[in-house]
């Protein structure tokens, strides 16, 4: 059960994703533009991003770079959401500092798996690594 931010444009992708984190138990907090993600990862700092890749204004990849220059939430592990299911923007948001990827349309055994894997790399037992930054 973690603290998941979502940030993603699109009504109808934020609501499955939503769906699909709620009924894993995750707590979940929404912006559907990077600069309202950024404030919101700033503030609440979460356990989790799930970053789509194109958005209006701010791509997702600028606003990782961002979020992973800055101590206060370097340490938020981010998965990278596109619907461009190619090598390159794989790459891209590697180069970028995602710590996972996911090519849309969501498959919810593969986002479960991915959240499962990230969770379990970056808890450590008091379910929060981010008390250096508070
Ligand atoms: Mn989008």
């Amino acid at each position: 059960m973690a603290k998941v931010l979502i940030v993603e444009d699109n009504p109808t992708n934020m609501k499955l994703t939503c769906l699909l984190l709620v009924t894993a138990q995750h707590t979940v907090l929404t912006a559907s533009d990077a600069e309202t993600g950024l404030t919101i990862a700033r503030t609440d700092l979460p356990d989790l991003i799930l970053m789509d890749i194109q958005l209006p204004g701010m791509n997702g990849l600028a606003a990782t770079v961002l979020l992973k220059q800055d101590p206060v939430t370097a340490a938020i592990p981010i998965i990278a959401l596109t619907a461009l299911a190619m090598k390159e923007d794989q790459e891209k948001s590697k180069a970028a500092g995602c710590d996972a990827y996911i090519s849309k349309p969501l498959r919810y055994q593969e986002l479960y798996s991915t959240i499962d894997a990230i969770l379990a790399k970056t808890t450590h037992g008091n379910g929060n690594n981010h008390s250096e930054a508070s």
